[in-house]
C-alpha cells in the first residue's frame, strides 16, 4: 500500500475530522503509513490578516505537533508521521526557515497557491483565470514552484502542476515549462508528490500528469504519495490510480521520510 502523506484536519479551518478519525479510517483501509500535512499559519501576513478558514492558527502549531507524537504510539501497525504543508510566498523565506526548525518534523510539503496574492486554486477566485493570459499564469506559477525548490526549505513538492485545478490549459506546448522546472528540482533534491485530490477536482485527474512525471523519472526525482484528504473518509483515495500512474512513468518505489531523511520502499 502507499503511503499517505498528505492529510488534512479541522485544524485548517476548511477540512473535517479529527487526528484520530483519519487514523481509524487509514487502518480500515490496509493502509500501513501515513502523515499528516496540515496548513502551516500564515506566517507571511500579519496576524489580523490571517484567514481562520485557510489554515491553522499560529496557536495551533505546537498542539498540532505534539498531538501526532503522542497519537502515532496508540496506532500498532500504522507508521504515523508529522509533516506540515507550507506556501511558498517569495520574501518570507528566512521567517518561514525559523518556524520550520522549531519542531523535529518527519518532512515538509512545499506548496505554490498563490500568484502575486492571488490564490489561484481557490474556487470563488476562479475569475482570475479570464482575466489573465492563461501561459503566463502558468509560466509564473512554474517559476514560483522552481523558487520554492530552490529555498531549500522543502523535502516534498506537492501537486505539482496544481495550476490546471479548473481546467484551463494554454495552448502552448507544457514540456519546456515542464523540463526547466524538474531540473530546478533534481539541482534542489526534492522530491515530487504525486497528488490524487485533482481526481476530486474540476480537472479530474492527478497531480502532475503523466507527462510530467516520466520526465521526473528521466531526471530520477524521487516520488511521494498523498491524498490531500480534507476528511478522513478520502484517506487513501484514488491510490489505485496513483499506483497505475507510477508504474507506466517507471517508478518502482517511492520515498518516506523520517526526521526528514529520505528512504526508499518498493511498490
Ligand atoms: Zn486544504
Ligand atoms: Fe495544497
Ligand atoms: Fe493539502
Ligand atoms: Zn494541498
Amino acid at each position: 500500500m502507499l503511503p499517505d502523506y498528505h492529510l488534512h484536519t479541522s485544524r485548517c479551518g476548511h477540512a473535517t475530522g479529527e487526528t484520530g478519525e483519519y487514523l481509524v479510517s487509514a487502518a480500515a483501509a490496509g493502509m500501513t503509513e501515513v502523515g499528516f500535512a496540515d496548513h502551516i499559519y500564515m506566517y507571511w501576513l500579519p496576524v489580523e490578516r490571517r484567514d481562520p478558514s485557510l489554515a491553522m492558527r499560529e496557536e495551533e502549531l505546537p498542539l498540532y505537533f505534539r498531538q501526532i507524537k503522542e497519537i502515532k504510539f496508540s496506532c500498532p501497525g500504522l507508521s504515523v508521521k508529522c509533516g506540515l504543508e507550507v506556501d511558498f510566498v517569495p520574501g518570507s523565506e528566512k521567517e518561514l526557515a525559523g518556524v520550520l526548525t522549531s519542531y523535529p518534523f518527519d518532512y515538509i510539503i512545499g506548496s505554490v497557491h498563490y500568484i502575486d496574492g492571488w490564490g489561484f486554486d481557490n474556487p470563488s477566485l476562479i475569475d482570475g483565470y479570464r482575466s489573465m493570459d492563461v501561459a503566463e499564469i502558468y509560466r509564473r506559477y512554474f517559476d514560483l514552484l522552481g523558487q520554492a525548490a530552490k529555498s531549500g526549505l522543502f523535502d516534498i513538492m506537492a501537486h505539482p502542476d496544481l495550476v490546471k485545478k479548473f481546467g484551463f490549459r494554454p495552448e502552448e506546448d507544457l514540456l519546456p515549462l515542464y523540463r526547466e522546472t524538474i531540473k530546478t528540482f533534481s539541482l534542489a533534491g526534492v522530491c515530487v508528490e504525486v497528488n490524487t485530490a485533482g481526481l476530486r477536482a474540476p480537472v479530474g485527474e492527478i497531480y502532475p500528469d503523466l507527462i510530467f512525471l516520466q520526465l521526473c523519472k528521466e531526471y530520477g526525482i524521487p516520488v511521494t504519495t498523498g491524498s490531500d484528504a480534507h476528511r478522513p473518509d478520502q484517506v487513501g483515495a484514488g491510490f489505485p490510480e496513483a499506483k497505475t500512474l507510477l508504474k507506466i512513468a517507471g517508478y518502482n518505489e517511492v520515498a518516506v521520510f523520517e526526521n526528514r531523511n529520505i528512504s526508499f520502499i518498493k511498490i
